[in-house]
C-alpha cells in the first residue's frame, strides 16, 4: 500500500491486518507520519518502508496493490503542487507496474474532487465533472482524473484487474490538526476556545464520512468484481457553518464562529450520489456524524493534550 502512513492509509492498513492480511506499507512521509502505524510496527506482518513510489518503481511479491499516496488536503496540495501531481501520474504508473508484473489486483485511491465544483447533484458516476485544469485546486483534480484514466487504461490494455474508488471527505481519528482541513481546523479551534474559522458564508456543504465506514466501503470494493469508479461517501450533506455548530456544540466549547475570506475556487456543494456502491457492493455508512465527531474529538482532545 502506498501512503499508508496517512490518515486514510493507517486506519486501511489496520483494517486489513484485521482480516488477515499481510501489509507492506509505503511511505515518503512527506504528509503521513510513522506516528500513524507505530502500534502496527510490532505485528511481523506488517512492514513500513520509507519509500517515494513516484520517484523509484517498487517490488514486492503481493497479490493486492493499493495506491493512495498523495497530499490530500487543500493546504498541502498547495504546499506540494509538483510532488502532488507525480503522486497522481508516476506514483500510480509504477503502482500499476508492480500489479501488472505480479498480476496483482489494484485499487486507486481517486476523489470526489474528479467532479470538480459540480454542476450535478449529488454527484453519480457517471457525472463528468466541473473542473479548471489551471485553478487553485487543479493539482490535486486533474492528477487523480489522469490516475484513473491511467488505471483505466491498465484495464483495457493490459488486462489489471483494477478497483477505483472516489472518496468524498473522510474524517476521524488521525487526522493531522495543523492540515488545515474543515474538520480538524474547527476540532482545534473548539477544544482550545479559539475562533471558529468558518470561509465565506459557510453556505457551501461537504458530505462527512466517518473513516470507518470509508473504510468498510474500500473492502467491500476490493471484495467485489467492480472494475469501474464507485463513489465511497456520506451522502448526509451539511453546510459548513452547520458543521461548525455541531463541532462547538458536541466539544462543549464557547468559541466564536467567525466568517474568514472565502478560499479560492471552493466547491460549492459536495455531496455523493452512492446508489452505486450500494447495489455492487452492498456497503452504506453506518456511523451518525454526532458519533463520528465525538470519537473524533475525543482523540483531538487527547493529542491536544499530548502535544500540550
Ligand atoms: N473550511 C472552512 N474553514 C477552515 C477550513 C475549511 O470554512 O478553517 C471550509 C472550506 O472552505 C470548504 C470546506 O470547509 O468549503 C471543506 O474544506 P476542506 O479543506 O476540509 O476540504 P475540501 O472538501 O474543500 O477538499
Amino acid at each position: 500500500m502506498t501512503g499508508g502512513a496517512g490518515f486514510l492509509g493507517s486506519h486501511f492498513c489496520e483494517a486489513l491486518l484485521a482480516s488477515g492480511t499481510s501489509v507492506v506499507c509505503l511511505d515518503n512521509l512527506l504528509t503521513g507520519a510513522r506516528r500513524n502505524v507505530e502500534p502496527l510496527l510490532g505485528d511481523p506482518r506488517f512492514e513500513l518502508v520509507h519509500h517515494d513510489i513516484a520517484e523509484e518503481p517498487f517490488t514486492a511479491d503481493v497479490d493486492l496493490v493499493v495506491h493512495m499516496a498523495s497530499p490530500a488536503s487543500p493546504e498541502h496540495y498547495r504546499r506540494h503542487p509538483v510532488e502532488t501531481l507525480r503522486a497522481g501520474s508516476d506514483g500510480t504508473r509504477h503502482a500499476l507496474r508492480l500489479a501488472e508484473h505480479r498480476g496483482a489486483r489494484f485499487l486507486l485511491l481517486s476523489t470526489s474532487e474528479v467532479y470538480g465544483d459540480p454542476l450535478r447533484h449529488p454527484q453519480p458516476e457517471s457525472y463528468r465533472g466541473n473542473v479548471d485544469p489551471v485553478g487553485p485546486r487543479a493539482v490535486y483534480d486533474e492528477a487523480k482524473r489522469y490516475a484513473e484514466a491511467l488505471t483505466a487504461a491498465f484495464r483495457d490494455s493490459r488486462g489489471v484487474d483494477v478497483r477505483i474508488a472516489r472518496m468524498f471527505n473522510s474524517y476521524g481519528p488521525r487526522m493531522r490538526p495543523d492540515d488545515g482541513r474543515m474538520v480538524p481546523t474547527f476540532v482545534r479551534q473548539a477544544l482550545r476556545g479559539d475562533p471558529i474559522t468558518v470561509a465565506g458564508t459557510g453556505e457551501q456543504t461537504r458530505s462527512l464520512c466517518y473513516v470507518d465506514d470509508s473504510v468498510r466501503g474500500l473492502l467491500a470494493l476490493v471484495g467485489s468484481g467492480w472494475q469501474d469508479p464507485v463513489n465511497i461517501g456520506d451522502p448526509h450533506e451539511a453546510s459548513v457553518l452547520r458543521t461548525a455548530q455541531l463541532i462547538r456544540d458536541l466539544a462543549g466549547s464557547r468559541s466564536p464562529i467567525v466568517h474568514v475570506a472565502a478560499a479560492a475556487d471552493d466547491p460549492r456543494r459536495r455531496c455523493p450520489d452512492i446508489s452505486l456502491a450500494e447495489r455492487v457492493l452492498g456497503w452504506q455508512p453506518e456511523v451518525p456524524v454526532e458519533d463520528g465527531l465525538r470519537r473524533t474529538i475525543t482523540w483531538f482532545r487527547e493529542e491536544l493534550d499530548r502535544a500540550a
